[in-house]
């Protein structure tokens, strides 16, 4: 695989920007790459960069592409959209319809504010869990990853613990015990509780059992608002989110990635009396000038209209099962230890015996053994997350002949791997 125009335009970028790109494909590094690649197109499940070279995506654009890249409706909305305008610094009826369409799907939602990023919805969602708690600290889990806004930062892969300035205290992932500790300790001070309801920064981490029903009983307990970050599973893991496939009722919901079909979107929501508590009603402050913008509302209506069709998520579910199954009969067959999790279309491999349920044992991954893995997947045209600590995905568009490809690439991979082993 010839990748000399990639490096040779990254070379450039490094002068420009730093890290040489404004993308997570910095992740690269983490697998020992000299340059990430340059894309140059998508076409349903495939990207094809340039060098010329093909591969079936698994990452997505980080997660918002649940329809694979360049979906012809999609396109069209776009298209549309980009006649009448881009952006008119004024309500529009595909912010009102996009309104619309995910309250019905999240119920929890009684109102919604859109910003341009999850980072924004999350940032915003604590400061109106302060404004309207008038409390100050907040209760995260190590290992999710909220967004780059400072505070947030904290017990993510990005910032030690120790840097915390305390306004962020830091639970285990699965682990109510700890929470409980945190809420004990802080009696009365702790405005919300914040949690991917599935993990999909660290690896993907699926909630034990309870543990979501129990975050929900402890914050009931204390007065503490409950907040779902779900700009990665929001549409991705049920069309009304974890908290649909759960069963468990958040106060405060974050979203992002596939509520704008592919273009930057952010959005936060939950109960009237909460959202109450947004200027001008209420005092906590928050605009921007392209939030709520008519094109990425457009694309995240076409994209959800599409989602309606409850079989879009039983086959997402059902192509990513038989994927990670047959990949994991490779590893056993060839003796590498791989250990999968897998929630709806979202997975990841851990290279390792598992089970893999918080962020001390995602670390006992062998990460040499998955950077080897991502070279040679890379090689045979399969585009995984450069990192082992980022979750892959699955579009509509990946046919089974996609996913028999992917898994004859991971055994070819897989062995590879092995033979270093021996
Ligand atoms: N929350 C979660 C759970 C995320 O996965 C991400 C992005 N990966 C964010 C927040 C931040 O979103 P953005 O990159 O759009 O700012």
């Amino acid at each position: 695989m010839k990748t000399f125009h990639s490096q040779e335009l990254f070379e450039q970028e490094q002068a420009h920007i730093p890290a040489g790109t404004s993308n997570p494909a910095r992740t690269f590094r983490q697998v020992g790459g000299r340059s990430p690649i340059f894309m140059r197109q998508g076409k349903g499940a495939y990207l094809h960069d340039v060098d010329g070279n093909s591969y079936i995506d698994y990452v997505l654009a980080w997660g918002p592409l649940i329809l694979g890249h360049t979906h012809p409706q999609v396109v069209a909305s776009l298209h549309a959209q980009i006649e009448r305008g881009t952006s008119f610094g004024t309500p529009t009826e595909q912010e009102l319809t996009l309104a619309q369409m995910i309250k019905k799907a999240l119920p929890s939602i009684k109102m919604l504010r859109f910003v341009n990023s999850g980072t924004e919805a999350t940032m915003a969602a604590m400061e109106l869990a302060k404004v309207h708690t008038r409390r100050e600290r907040f209760i995260k889990f190590k290992g999710c990853y909220h967004g780059w806004y400072g505070p947030l930062l904290t017990g993510s892969p990005y910032r030690p613990i120790e840097n915390s300035s305390g306004q962020v205290l830091i639970a285990e992932y699965n682990d109510l015990e700890s929470v409980d500790e945190l809420l004990r300790s802080y009696k009365g001070e702790i405005a919300g509780v914040i949690v991917e309801p599935v993990a999909g920064n660290m690896g993907v981490v699926p909630p034990a059992d309870g543990f979501l029903k129990g975050l929900r009983d402890l914050c009931d307990a204390n007065e503490s608002l409950l907040i779902f970050d779900e700009v990665m599973t929001g549409f991705r893991v049920a069309y009304g989110g974890a908290q649909e496939r759960f069963s468990v009722t958040p106060d405060i919901t974050c979203l992002g990635k596939i509520i704008g079909g592919g273009l930057p979107i952010g959005a936060y929501g939950g109960r009237e009396d909460i959202m109450e508590s947004v200027a001008p009603s209420g005092s906590m402050y928050q605009g921007g000038t392209y939030s709520g913008n008519p094109l990425s509302a457009a694309a995240g209506i076409a994209t959800l209209h599409l989602l309606e069709n409850p079989s879009m998520y039983e086959q997402l579910e059902h192509r990513t099962k038989s994927l990670c199954k047959s990949i994991k009969a490779h590893a056993n067959e060839l003796d590498v230890p791989l250990c999968i999790n897998q929630v709806g279309a979202m997975f990841c491999m851990f290279f390792q015996d598992g089970p893999v349920t918080n962020l001390g044992t995602v670390q006992l991954s062998d990460t040499k053994a998955f950077a080897r893995f991502f070279w040679e997947m890379l090689e045979r045209g399969v585009y995984l997350p450069p990192s082992q600590f980022e979750a892959s995905h699955l579009s509509v568009m990946h046919t089974s002949d996609d996913i028999e490809r992917t898994s004859q690439a991971a055994r070819e991979a897989l062995r590879v791997v092995a033979d270093l082993h021996s």
